[in-house]
């Protein structure tokens, strides 16, 4: 039997990482069985399943690189179906009209559960049960004739031929009734994953209040897929050993619902921006740097006029300092001489007594270099530094304020170096009108 999964969204407009993570375990598990991944569009909601709502589904997925086999099957175009099956399930005495509340507005249809005790297996829960006496008859078809959910959900499962059904375990109390429309409609029951809920540090549900929750927020903030793929598989999931890093071809190899965890899965945006920084740094050159480009041009921070290696000689002075190609326009003070000065580090580090008569004696000492490499302007600082009787704090602390506006950066003289003589003198003389008394 070969292997058949599929995500079923229902679009909404934005695709919320839960969701795309079931994207990710389905597709996983169908490639490390050679299988196939399908996708299905539950677009019965026609007000909130709009053209451009489905779209977002469709790119989230083209983004992540989770190609899916066959046609996409629409929910919106199986309507005949999900009524023809109605029909049988109530010819066969599975199901019933009735008209609900007695609202006058007409009968729906609706589902006879067995009346036994149920379970299923699930390959992540384990032995799941529940007694007859908590479930409840439920309707299949509304009184204006349109099919719920769980209805649709089913036939379309049959139709497709699907054999494992992974998904949120959010959907775990639904997954009774569904067993019993399969079994009512003549069909097998597919294998069942209910994945683990993503909570916050909290233990909450991980969600837009959170941060960013979409799959849209996080491309726009510059997270590269590849990352953004791996944090999500990893949550919940992990092969074993201390791997983290990993492909998504790799994990798809290695994967197995045994390895997926059945308690709830913290999202941690620390490791998330960790791994970014990871993939990032992996990137050949020219392609770091063209992000990096995009991201500046998209400020207003690039500058033609730049020598052609320079932003290389940015990217390696920050070295792990940027974990998302946004991060480069927090360096902007590297691109741009009107760059803004952060009022808490002036105040600290530009308006205490002394701080811009030793300014001015740093400028003194770094317009007699003739070299201005990374060790040329730490030797005359440290030089000024002894002569002074001061420790090198003092001296590190206001230049770097005068020459990048914030107390934040990478290594001081690297940052000297790349910025230049020319540039530095000018910033510091700047400084010392900016801010004198
Ligand atoms: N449209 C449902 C959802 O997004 C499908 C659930 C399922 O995978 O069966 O929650």
């Amino acid at each position: 039997m070969t292997v058949r999964t599929r995500f079923a969204p229902s679009p909404t407009g934005q695709v919320h990482i839960g969701n795309i993570r079931a994207a990710i375990y389905n597709w996983l598990f169908a490639r490390h069985e050679g299988g196939q991944f399908l996708l299905r569009i539950e677009d019965t909601d026609r007000a909130r399943s709009t053209p451009a709502a489905v779209q977002a589904v469709l790119d989230a997925m083209t983004w992540l690189g989770l190609h899916w086999d066959e046609e996409p099957l629409y929910q919106s175009t199986q309507t005949a179906a999900h009524l023809a099956a109605a029909e049988r399930l109530l010819q066969a005495g599975h199901a019933y009209k009735e008209d609900k509340g007695g609202t006058g507005k007409g009968e729906c249809v609706i589902f006879r559960m067995p009346g036994t005790d149920m379970g299923f297996h699930d390959e992540i829960k384990g032995d799941l049960a529940k007694k007859a006496a908590d479930m409840k008859d439920f309707v299949i078809v509304r009184s204006d004739g349109s099919p719920v959910f769980h209805l649709a959900n089913v036939v379309d499962d049959i139709h497709m031929n699907i054999t494992h059904i992974i998904r949120g375990d959010d959907h775990v109390e639904n997954t009774y009734r569904h067993v019993a429309l399969f079994r009512a409609l003549g069909a097998t029951p597919p294998k069942y994953a209910h994945l683990p809920m993503i909570v916050n540090a909290q233990g909450k549900p991980y969600s837009k209040r959170d941060g960013a929750a979409y799959v849209g927020d996080f491309r726009d903030k510059g997270y590269l897929p590849e990352a953004l793929f791996n944090f999500l598989a990893l949550l919940g999931w992990s092969p074993g050993g201390d791997r983290e890093l990993m492909g998504s071809a790799e994990m798809a190899q290695l994967f197995t619902f045994e390895r997926v965890q059945s308690s709830a899965a913290q999202f941690d945006l620390v490791k998330l921006l960790w791994m970014n920084g990871e993939y990032m740094r992996a990137l050949p050159r020219e392609q770091r740097e063209a992000a990096c480009r995009a991201v500046l041009q998209a400020r207003g921070l690039w500058n033609d006029a730049l020598p052609a290696d320079y932003l290389g000689r940015v990217l390696d002075a920050l070295a792990e300092r940027i974990k998302l190609f946004t991060d480069i326009a927090d360096a902007g003070y590297f691109f741009t001489e009107d760059f803004p000065f952060d009022e808490k580090s002036v105040q600290k580090r530009l308006k205490k007594e002394g701080a811009l008569e030793l300014l001015a004696a740093e400028r003194a000492a770094y317009a007699a270099l003739a070299d201005f490499s990374a060790a040329a302007t730490e030797a005359a600082l440290r030089e000024l530094a002894a002569a002074r009787g001061l420790g090198m704090g003092e001296l590190v602390h206001p230049l770097r304020v005068a020459v990048s506006g914030t107390a934040v950066g990478p290594s001081l003289f690297h940052m000297l170096e790349v910025l230049g003589k020319e540039r530095c003198l000018q910033r510091m003389d700047k400084a010392l009108e900016k801010f004198k008394q």
